[in-house]
């Protein structure tokens, strides 16, 4: 007998499966583009050449040494991490109004971001958008969040921004709801709100009194431009609407698995920034102690050296404008093909995502028969197309989708 006999299996973790299943995959044709990762030209994953150079001194350092480190990381890096995300020269960085601590990627940032708001400050509600991130709602309420809600985001007709929708669902949510906002490359949609939209939003949460939790996963790989792409977290900031921002480097460095991001608060009274930090302190601490040290130590020392700064700014670009090309050829071959649907707004759409509008039949028929590993909600990564399976994987969807 076992005391775990009556423990059943939990539901499968898409993502998950699908890795396994590529991974075991002998088919020489395989593509997968199920995984939000950045992948070369060859289709492979792509490590940047300064991160291993980096992290190649970090260790053959004499004086590197493995003690834990602070609960909430060093000032350094979430120095770092909150100017990247406000700007060198913030303002609200000066006046105290915005600071950051160390979080285990985008997820631990999103994760003691909610716990905080739930077991401090007593919220209950949160929204995310239809679609997400499929992770938001299981990070909410596990963090003890007990009302889950969306807001309308894509319009499945235009393969736009559902703007009046998202406006309303906003208008109708209760005082102190948190909105999670993904601020460039919506996973798994695509669309960002113009700067116009921004506004709009803006406008809506603070008249609503609501409680803005930004996710920036993919900053970077919005337009390319690390500036443009934070503009609402800045835009919040100057309007002085306070809110959480969880911010992964994940993407942005390659580096994935190291599990690296950081958290940054604005807040417009700086004399309750030790009550935060030191209730912060203790979510973290009951949660896995202390954070892990290679992440803030490789971004640290890239962010701080203006060569190697100016090198990781450059790759991104090359990053981004590799994405785009593929947007443009994978948009002209499926409508060169005809390929039923709608396939013109690829090039509209940014970050790493397209929405193709594949239903979760369509998407089945492709992994188990053309083994092209594609999300049941219809998403494709676009970095996993290259010139040499492009053929391959438009000819495939066109025949699955006709
Ligand atoms: N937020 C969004 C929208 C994501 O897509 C992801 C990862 O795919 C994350 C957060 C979490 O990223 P991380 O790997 O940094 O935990």
């Amino acid at each position: 007998s076992s005391v775990f006999e009556n423990v059943e299996p939990g539901h499968p973790v898409e993502m998950n499966l699908l890795i396994k299943r590529y991974m075991e995959d002998k088919n020489e044709n395989k593509v997968n583009l199920s995984i939000g990762v950045y992948r070369t030209e060859e289709g492979k994953s792509y490590v940047l050449p300064f991160v291993k150079q980096v992290e190649k001194e970090i260790v053959n350092d004499p004086n590197l040494n493995y003690d834990y480190q602070p609960i909430l990381g060093t000032d350094s890096f979430f120095n770092i991490a909150t100017q990247l995300l406000l700007g060198e020269d913030s303002i609200h960085i000066r006046n105290k109004n915005a600071f950051g601590l160390q979080a285990l990627s985008g997820t631990g940032g999103l994760r003691s971001g909610a716990e905080f708001l739930a077991r401090i400050m007593g919220y209950t509600t949160f929204y995310y958008s239809d679609p997400s991130w499929e992770n938001h709602p299981n990070i909410f309420n596990a963090a003890g969040f007990t009302n889950e809600k969306t807001y309308r985001y894509f319009d499945r007709k235009t393969f736009g921004l559902d703007f009046d929708g998202m406006i309303e669902d906003l208008q109708n949510a209760p005082e102190k709801a948190v909105i999670i906002l993904q601020i460039c490359g919506h996973n798994p949609c695509a669309v960002d709100p113009t700067k116009e939209q921004w506004m709009k939003i803006a406008d809506v949460i603070e008249e609503k009194k609501l409680f803005p939790f930004f996710d920036a996963a993919y900053h970077g790989f919005g337009t390319g431009d690390l500036d443009e792409d934070v503009f609402p977290v800045r835009y919040f900031a100057d309007r002085r609407i306070e809110f959480f921002c969880s911010q992964s480097f994940a993407k942005n460095f390659g580096i994935y698995n190291i599990r690296c991001g950081a958290l940054t608060v604005f807040t417009n009274d700086p004399s309750k920034i030790s009550a935060i930090l030191s209730q912060m302190t203790l979510r973290i601490y009951f949660l896995y102690e202390t954070p892990p040290a290679c992440g803030p130590r490789i971004v640290s020392r890239i962010l701080q050296n203006a060569n190697l700064k100016k090198q990781w700014i450059d790759t991104l670009k090359i990053m981004t404008a590799r994405i785009t090309r593929m947007r443009q050829k994978f948009q002209d071959e499926m409508i060169r093909l005809k390929t039923p649907g709608k396939w013109d707004y690829i090039t509209k759409h940014r970050g790493m995502f397209a929405f193709t509008g594949i239903t979760p039949e369509q998407a089945e028929i492709l992994v188990d028969k053309y083994h092209i590993y594609v999300l049941k909600c219809g998403r494709i990564n676009i970095c996993g197309i290259t010139d040499e399976n492009l053929s391959y994987v438009t000819k495939s969807i066109h025949e699955v989708v006709s």
